[in-house]
């Protein structure tokens, strides 16, 4: 058998099984071969009946002396069986397995591996693993779904973690010797690593926990090594290869620009503005990721950035993810900037303010601007908003929008990212972090609402809206996994709209917000909430990033047991933008998240909290697992900044002579960019 062989040769793999396990992305022996196990039950404890105790996780082997179906009163069926090693007897229930019968008969040799309980003198097992052994012989050996440490592996309609080892068992013998170890000698003597082979072994059956152990972090680390060769790649080569116009700085013009700001420049703020200059100052382009939580203030720093290209007399372009962004950037940098002769432009789907760029400075737009009859006269500074919203691609249509030369990129993003996963998924970018807020800023007073507490919440918000003139936010319940909007989302908020309106709010002015309205018509409720004729602004949970409402001074986030704790500390950041205090309200009917929600309480860093998020989500958090945006790992965690530490050095190590190692070579562009989302 060879290992790039379609599935379809393994044995027992017929046409339907291709399909399901296409589901699982199993197309290959080799996929076969790299399906991991999640876990491992420990059944590897093997007792004589005579000796296991109640209570224990245990396998035991003999062989069946008795076997029969009895009905229960509601009809059910229930197997019941006895087993015998020749000293003790077992006692075996499962439920509606009926074929049991026949293919354990009175004789046959098993291995049983289960929790052990004690009905009066008498041992029992209920629902256990089992396997069939075929003599006595047999039972002295491992099993391969009792007696051992069991793989279980991700499951799919029709295909069951047991038929998965089954056949991993009986393909890995034959085609291990197939895979080709990649990494030197050397880097693995460095790193304490497991041979590749031996790895992938004991992964899906190990011999005990700490070979388990190494091969996990053996895979672990080729997960971040491919990763991080491949970003580290890239970034050389836009280090080497893309050239762009040396924007030179005049100092006086921009201290000139800064004194004129109605604030002052945070120290953070100043910080990575001169990382920014002193990258634009070069002929290379720049790649640089802006991270700042939501209004830290980002903004002005662009700006500043543009108005330096405007000096000379170079093209910016600032690419929002929405149409509300967009003007709100429109608006904020027109100000700024018009007084100082930079002309700019508003480019979106419904609104060219003209399709003739080339007399304007800076050109500020949605996902419109990469159209191909936008044409640009210089281009040579980009900068996308909120970067996880866009694909790759729609970020290099832009750039390519730049005639001869490579323009200048500066990507920003108020999702916090941490040091782990900079380190991985955006290792071609360089990083600038805005971590402080500006002065005078007080942080949203956060509380988490649980069920009981829910009607008294609806009343304090009321009362507080009605005795101000502060307005509200409530964020609809998470409905889909997606970071867009659906259909489903869409009516799930409008009726949670009626309801609000009609039954806990009739006495104030609802409003609401979502993805499907109209352009027109979200811009009209943001206008009403702004001149204050809205109280409360409904709106879908991939509500309008970086809306500024400064007089919004209550987010209430509905279900938020479903989003991670950077998640919820971004959606809080839409209030507090004033200089009144602002109130954070997350409602939760799950008490087991309550725990992990308290977090907000009194944390107030995007970063902690993104670093939270990757500590206390388990595997099995459905809507949480997607949600941090990262390329799914197999088998190794972005909370492990060991390993990922020691991934990257010898990534960086052996970039330089990649020539040497053709087997690390083929692992380059193999994905291609890995993008969150
Ligand atoms: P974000 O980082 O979320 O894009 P913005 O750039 O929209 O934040 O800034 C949020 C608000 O803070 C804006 O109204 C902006 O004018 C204001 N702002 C920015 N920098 C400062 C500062 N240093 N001091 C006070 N206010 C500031
Ligand atoms: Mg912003």
């Amino acid at each position: 058998m060879n290992v790039n062989s379609p599935v379809h040769e393994v044995p027992f793999v017929g046409l339907t099984m291709v399909k399901r396990l296409k589901k699982l992305g199993i197309d290959s022996v080799l996929d076969l071969i790299y399906y991991f196990p999640f876990r491992h039950d420990d059944y590897s404890l093997t007792s004589p009946i005579s000796q296991i105790q109640p209570g224990e996780i245990a396998t035991i082997k003999g062989q069946i002396i008795s076997i029969e179906n009895v009905y229960t009163r509601s009809g059910k069926k229930i197997q019941k069986a006895v087993v015998s090693d020749g000293e003790d007897k077992l006692f075996v229930t499962w439920f509606n397995q009926p074929f049991l019968v026949k293919s354990l008969p009175q004789g046959t040799f098993v291995s049983i591996s289960g929790k052990v309980e004690k009905f009066g003198l008498k041992k029992a097992i209920t629902s256990p693993k089992y396997e069939k052994q075929n003599s006595a012989m047999e039972l002295t050996q491992t099993g391969v779904h009792t007696g051992r440490l069991v793989p279980v592996y991700p499951e799919t309609d029709g295909v069951s973690s047991k038929w998965i080892r089954s056949r991993v068992v009986k393909v890995l013998p034959k085609t291990i010797d197939q895979i080709e170890e990649f990494l030197p000698e050397e880097i693995k003597k460095e790193n304490g690593l497991t041979g590749l082979q031996e790895a992938i072994k004991q992964m899906h059956f190990p011999e005990n926990q700490e070979k388990l152990n190494k091969a996990r972090e053996r895979l672990g680390f080729d997960e971040f090594f491919e990763i991080q060769i491949n970003t580290l790649s890239r970034k050389k080569e836009w280090k080497e290869k893309k050239l762009a116009h040396a924007i030179s700085v005049d100092r006086d013009k921009v201290i000139s620009l800064i004194k004129s700001l109605p604030f002052t420049l945070t120290d953070a703020q100043r910080r990575v503005l001169s990382e920014i200059l002193q990258d634009l100052g070069k002929d290379k382009a720049m790649n640089r990721l802006l991270e700042g939580d939501v209004g830290s203030g980002k903004t002005v720093v662009a700006a500043i950035a543009c108005y330096v290209a405007f000096l000379n007399k170079f093209q910016s372009a600032l690419m929002s993810p929405t149409q509300i962004l967009a003007q709100q950037h429109y608006k904020t940098l027109t100000n700024i900037l018009a007084p100082l002769g930079v002309n700019v432009a508003l480019v979106t789907s419904d609104q060219k303010t003209a399709k003739d760029l080339s007399s304007f400075d800076l050109i500020v737009g949605t996902h419109a601007l990469i159209q191909k009859d936008i044409r640009f006269e210089n281009l040579a500074l980009v900068i996308v908003d909120e970067q996880h919203r866009f694909g790759v691609q729609q970020r290099a249509l832009l750039s390519q929008k730049a005639k001869e030369k490579t323009p200048h990129i500066l990507t920003m993003t108020a999702t916090p990212i941490p040091r782990t996963v900079a380190l991985t998924v955006y290792g071609d970018l360089d990083l600038s972090v805005i971590d402080e807020m500006p002065i005078g800023r007080q942080n949203v007073k956060t509380w988490v609402v649980p069920s009981n507490k829910r009607q008294a919440a609806y009343g304090w918000i009321s009362q507080r809206v009605k005795d101000t003139d502060e307005q509200a936010f409530i964020v609809c319940p998470l409905i889909e996994e997606s970071s867009f909007e659906t259909m489903k989302s869409v009516k799930a908020a409008s009726v949670e709209f009626e309801r609000l309106s009609n039954k806990v709010f009739p006495n104030l002015r609802l409003g609401l917000l979502h993805g499907r309205m109209k352009p027109k018509e979200k811009e009209e409720q943001m206008q009403k909430m702004k001149e204050g004729l809205i109280d409360i602004l409904v709106a879908t949970p991939v509500v309008e990033v970086g809306i500024d409402i400064p007089t919004a001074t209550i987010m209430m986030i509905e279900t938020s047991e479903r989003f991670g704790l950077a998640q919820l500390h971004q959606l809080r950041g839409r209030v507090g933008r004033g200089n009144k205090q602002s109130y954070c309200l997350l409602f939760s009917e799950s008490h087991n998240s309550i725990y992990r929600l308290k977090h907000l309480e009194n944390n107030y860093s995007g970063a902690t909290l993104a670093e939270l998020d990757l500590k206390l989500r388990g595997p099995g958090d459905l809507f949480g697992k997607a949600q941090h945006g990262y390329p799914q790992l197999k088998v190794g965690s972005y909370s492990d900044l060991e390993l990922i530490k020691k991934a990257r050095s010898a990534a960086e190590k052996l970039l330089p002579e990649i020539e040497k190692f053709p087997s690390i070579k083929k692992l380059l562009d193999k994905k291609g960019e890995i993008v969150p989302n």
